[in-house]
């Protein structure tokens, strides 16, 4: 990836003389399945890109409870584009049924705030991974287009839901009008993240990224390794088994829970050995063994390019020690 970088035909994308953007964003929509689309900096910029497109400011966001648009992103849809959300629950694996989106729907009238958007999350961050099949995102965005709402697939981790399931990424995008794809998590890009959708909306969605600050000049050097990140999809089958092993693992130490992975994040809960997710992600990191703290007693680790088969025996080696220490001194 630094050597692309290095080597990477440029030019100023703001006038669509990238040759390298170009490439990179023909790809990204021939892969999933769209007309056309954009290069962004950030995934965040790109889900806030897509909401601020798709909507009018004063309308209504359908959102999963505990998905990044509502949780991460600051209330960037308040902020930037004027829109109030409805939060709903989608327990257990993160994903709305069509009726619970049917009736957070808005009937339209003078005196009712009115519902613009629907927004779905795949794989689901807070729900450990969770890969949601394209059949489930048929049905619920189809709850969403009888009543004629757009609706927006954060994909950040969406590569990893079509490995999961052994199809393309074309084929977990066919019934949602626009979708991101972040880059520079399991796929190793050091930046950016695609929106895709059709020309009418990528054209209008390329004057709000220049709106929120986000327009290239010379990013050739950015989009090639971006490239790169593309061509290497069905690498994160090894994400997924070492997310297997290392879940398989942990599985054995008594007090801890942990999920079974679905793909690259494993999640555990530290309650049963009686410590905050804090103090056991302390003890974590002295033995050079890196996770989040998702809530005072969950955790959770994610496997990555970085990260081998070694890595994983190693971790798995701290952890028993970890749990063994504190068995001692309790
Ligand atoms: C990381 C993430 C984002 C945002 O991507 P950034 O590049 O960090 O801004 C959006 N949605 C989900 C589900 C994510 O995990």
């Amino acid at each position: 990836m630094r050597d692309a970088a290095r080597n990477a035909p440029v030019g100023d994308a703001s006038y669509g003389e990238d040759p390298t953007v170009t490439a990179l964003e023909a790809e990204a929509a021939s892969l999933l399945g769209f007309d056309a689309a954009m290069f962004c900096p950030s995934g965040t910029m790109a889900n806030q890109i897509a909401a601020f497109t798709h909507t009018d400011p004063g309308q209504e966001v359908v959102v999963e409870e505990h998905s990044h648009i509502y949780g991460h992103e600051l209330a960037g849809l308040a902020r930037h584009s004027a829109l109030q959300v409805r939060p709903i629950d989608g327990s257990p694996r993160g994903v709305l049924t069509p009726e619970a989106i049917t009736a957070a729907i808005r009937s339209r009238g003078s005196n009712q705030v009115e519902t613009g958007l629907v927004t779905f999350e795949n794989t689901h961050n807070r729900y450990g991974g969770t890969a949601i099949k394209p059949r489930a995102i048929e049905e619920a965005a189809h709850a969403a287009h009888e009543a004629d709402l757009p609706v927006h697939l954060d994909g950040a981790r969406l590569a990893n839901a079509a490995v999961a399931h052994g199809i393309t990424l074309d084929q977990m995008t066919t019934h949602v009008d626009s979708v991101m794809l972040s880059l520079s998590k399991g796929l190793g890009a050091p930046i950016g993240s695609v929106l895709a959708g059709s020309d009418r909306f990528i054209e209008q969605a390329r004057r709000a990224r220049k709106f929120f600050g986000g327009g290239w000049r010379q990013a050739g050097i950015i989009a090639a390794p971006a490239r790169i990140a593309l061509e290497t999809i069905d690498r994160l089958e090894i994400d997924h088994a070492n997310a297997q092993r290392l879940a398989a693992g942990l599985e054995s130490l008594p007090g801890i829970e942990v999920n079974r992975p679905e793909t690259n994040i494993v999640m555990l809960d530290t309650q049963g050995i009686d410590r905050t997710a804090h103090q056991f992600l302390e003890r974590c990191g002295a033995h050079g063994i890196k996770g989040s703290h998702f809530g005072q007693y969950r955790v959770r680790f994610v496997t990555h390019v970085d990260i081998d088969s070694t890595d994983i025996t190693e971790a798995i080696d701290g952890l028993k020690t970890i749990c063994t220490d504190l068995r001692t001194t309790d």
